[in-house]
């Protein structure tokens, strides 16, 4: 299938990471998924910690989800007019986002972080943006810009394809830095449109934010009328019913989500204060549009999956089992001996095969990716799903119970091991 595959889509998939190239190999192909486990068409069964990069934070095919889904789609699948249950999820997102005042559905993460820079620099009339290094807000071409050497400094293209002159307007610093951010607005705060950053960093792996970086952002923003942007399409509804600006009072002038608000259909929203809101078409000029933006099927999945969301003690259990799960890994890799570090925040988490702390992208690159390479290949021959590369985030659902994190640490057991022989032994290039 990958050999076909590679013949008709770049890469032989639809979305680089499932590529394997970080880690080498192939692709197994999914054929259905069901709680914590999915299985491949060869039939064998992994314990999921990808659980499509996020969305099934409530497991595979829940069978709640999927009766909204089956029930909606009997009645028509997209009419591109309102709906009752689109009604239904932004009413349940404002509940839990109250700084969302007005909101967006989209289709993705990517739209949701695209509209929102084009809504900060339409509202501000300024079209320099500021991101983080190592911060990953989807495929726009504005925010596919990484930086350049030695702080805050004028990006430059990551990607072939996205013009230098639009590069230009995106400045990256480094994330977990006050300082850099203080120093930049200093220079030309008033020509910023706006900040846009993931509250906690997921995709450099998890990088947990010092308090005072995220003060300093919403300080310099407001001091100089730049708008904040909280991306919040990994976060939201991750680590508490509503999003991380709630634990860490942070309080953003715009908020993009995605991911667990659609329970894995395909889902984007961005929304904020009615005063920046209401320059959206058709209500003022800013334009912005989609033929399946809300379609019932992801509002009816969104739904669904935000009412199981609610039951008592939900997260705090999550937390538990993550903690446990966490722990667990860290003891593993102190008794092998092999140098790593787990950075975690509730459900979600990374182990970097580093010996020092990783708090910014800098920080992240000194990991040993070849190391990661070789243990991710043996924790899929023991039946652990990982994301293929040191960069992602481990996810956890409600259906990873004490069971299945007492079996998952025997097979990372297992897969350390043999990372540490292949390391003993000079990392043979066999595999
Ligand atoms: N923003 C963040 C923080 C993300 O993690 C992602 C995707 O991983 C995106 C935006 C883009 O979302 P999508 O892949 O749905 O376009």
């Amino acid at each position: 299938m990958f050999r076909k595959s590679s013949q008709l889509f770049p890469g032989g998939v639809s979305s680089p990471v499932r590529a394997f190239k970080a880690v080498g190999g192939t692709p197994p192909f999914i054929e259905k998924g069901e709680g914590c486990h999915i299985w491949d068409v060869d039939k064998n069964q992994y314990i999921d910690f990808v659980l499509s990069y996020g969305p099934h934070i409530l497991g595979h095919s829940d069978p709640d989800v999927v009766r909204a889904i089956c029930e909606t789609a009997e009645k028509g699948i997209s009419f591109g007019a309102p709906t009752e249950i689109e009604l239904r999820l932004g009413e349940m997102i404002r509940a839990a986002f109250p700084l969302m005042e007005r909101l967006r559905f989209v289709n993705s993460g990517t739209e949701a972080t695209m509209s929102a820079i084009r809504v900060a620099r339409g509202f501000t009339g300024r079209s320099v943006i500021v991101k983080f290094e190592g911060a990953y807000h989807g495929h726009a071409d504005s925010l596919l810009v990484k930086a350049g050497s030695g702080g805050a400094t004028f990006g430059i293209p990551d990607s072939e394809g996205v013009p230098e002159g639009l590069a230009k307007e995106t400045i990256v610093l480094p994330y977990n830095n006050p300082q850099a951010v203080q120093d930049l607005f200093k220079k030309q705060g008033d020509s910023i449109a706006c900040v846009i950053v993931e509250p906690i960093a997921g995709n450099m792996g998890v990088v947990v934010p010092d308090e005072e970086f995220l003060r300093e952002i919403r300080t310099q923003t407001s001091l100089h009328g730049s708008i904040l942007i909280a991306d919040e399409v990994m976060t939201g509804f991750r680590q508490t019913y509503g999003g991380v600006q709630i634990l860490f009072s942070f309080e953003p002038d715009m908020t993009t989500l995605g991911k667990i608000i659609g329970g894995g259909m395909p889902i984007g929203a961005y929304g904020g204060t009615k005063e920046i809101m209401k320059q959206v078409s058709p209500e003022g000029s800013i334009y912005q549009a989609g033929t399946l933006s809300g379609n019932p099927l992801a509002m009816a999945s969104g739904v669904a999956t935000l009412q199981k969301l609610k039951t008592p003690a939900l997260y705090s259990l999550l937390e538990e089992k993550s903690r446990m799960l966490a722990e667990g890994i860290k003891d593993l890799l102190k008794s092998t001996g092999i140098p790593g570090k787990v950075n975690r925040m509730g459900s979600m988490m990374t182990l970097f095969f580093s010996a020092d702390p990783v708090f910014d992208w800098t920080s992240a690159q000194k990991c040993d990716t070849a190391l990661f390479s070789y243990f991710f290949k043996e924790c899929l021959k023991e039946g652990l799903y990982l994301p293929p590369s040191q960069y992602e985030a481990f996810f956890l659902s409600t259906k990873h119970d004490d069971n299945i994190i007492k079996q998952s640490l025997s097979k990372f057991q297992t897969a350390l091991l043999k990372t540490k022989e292949w390391m003993d032994k000079g990392r043979p290039s066999s595999l």
